[in-house]
């Protein structure tokens, strides 16, 4: 198939081109860089365009059988002080892209949901009929698109999968592409730039969770997985199956602890590290029922922690080396 990557220049999508190469697939990537780097897009047609531009959409849509969405601005924090910004590019870029599809006859697609559309959920691992109350204008945004996919499935026949992703972590065993924000805010990252010397102190937020260490707990996914995961949800939807949503996570949750215990395994370095207050927004244990996307997709994350954090400290070497940072 030829697949349309929306936000392929970006670290999950990035890595999903790499993935659907890999099985046999065209991918032509569009990306805006806004936040995406080309040099991650290497290797790949790459259609410099913004979501919310419907005739740069409209020229290159006729080429594709499928798209896969990642095109979406994904802090938390950013998002509660500047609401306008996610909805805009968030929910009318999304609708725009999803408008201009329908007028190309183009009618599967991939979406990047995420596990904040569930808010704070009452019951862990998540299983995915529990009610979606986001508690932030960024989970917001993605509910209302993975509406907007049910809507227009019912009305126009157009098939889609919303994953749900856990923690996005990790980098393409290659070490030629990775994780590349800025500014970083994950922990993973954050942790290896504080053992490594290059970074500052490690911030823990908050101790006092009800938790067995008292730190969060979240269900890291490689990135690599989750890629597969894409890979096999197009080739369902392409099977000619129904559409559905379902959580993309390992189902084994991490403290902060317990991450900071394996940078330090991994790097053979001391993470310098301060107990901080509770950051903002975040709920103490976010682990995925990943038992529906098994079932569905015949598909199970392969990679453990170990594994993320190894292949994240790898690629940001890698990338210094060759001074991409
Ligand atoms: N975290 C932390 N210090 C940091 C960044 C994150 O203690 O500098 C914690 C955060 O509170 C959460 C977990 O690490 O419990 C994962 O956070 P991250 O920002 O990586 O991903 P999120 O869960 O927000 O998507």
């Amino acid at each position: 198939m030829v697949v349309l990557v929306i936000g392929g220049a970006g670290y999950i999508g990035c890595h999903a081109a790499r993935a659907l190469k890999r099985a046999g697939h065209e991918v032509i990537v569009f990306d805006n860089l806004s936040t995406g780097h080309e040099l991650l897009a290497t290797g790949f047609e790459l259609v410099q365009g913004d979501v919310l531009d419907g005739l740069a959409l409209a020229r290159v849509l006729p080429r594709a059988n499928a798209i896969m969405h990642f095109a979406a601005h994904a802090y938390v924090g950013e998002s509660v002080t500047n609401p306008r910004k996610y909805f805009r590019n968030n929910v009318e870029g999304g609708l725009s892209l999803l408008n201009a599809a329908l007028d190309a006859k183009v009618n599967k697609i991939i979406f990047s949901s995420t596990c904040a559309v569930y808010g704070e959920p009452a019951k862990i691992p998540i299983e995915e009929n529990i009610p979606r109350q986001p508690v932030n204008p960024y989970g917001v945004s993605k509910l209302f698109f993975e509406n907007a996919l049910e809507a227009y499935d019912r009305a126009y026949g157009f098939r889609f999968a919303s994953l749900r992703y856990f923690n996005a972590a990790g980098a393409d065993e290659s070490g030629e592409i990775g994780e590349w924000h800025d500014p970083e805010t994950h922990l993973i990252p954050l942790a290896l730039l504080a053992a490594e010397g290059t970074g500052p102190e490690l911030q823990v937020f908050g101790s006092d969770y009800p938790t067995p260490d008292g730190t969060c707990i979240r269900d890291y996914i490689h990135v690599n997985d989750l890629a597969s995961a894409h890979v096999k949800a197009l080739e369902h939807l392409a099977a000619g199956k129904e559409s559905f949503a379902a959580n993309v996570g390992t189902g084994r949750g991490y403290s902060v602890q317990e991450v900071i215990s394996a940078v330090e395994e991994v790097t053979g370095k001391r993470v310098p590290r301060k107990v901080g207050p509770r950051r903002a927004g975040d709920p103490p244990s976010l682990v995925a029922n990943p038992a529906k996307a098994q079932a569905l997709l015949h598909w199970k994350a392969t990679r453990g922690l170990r594994d993320v954090v190894a292949t994240a400290w790898n690629w940001m070497q890698r990338s210094r080396e060759v001074s991409l940072r």
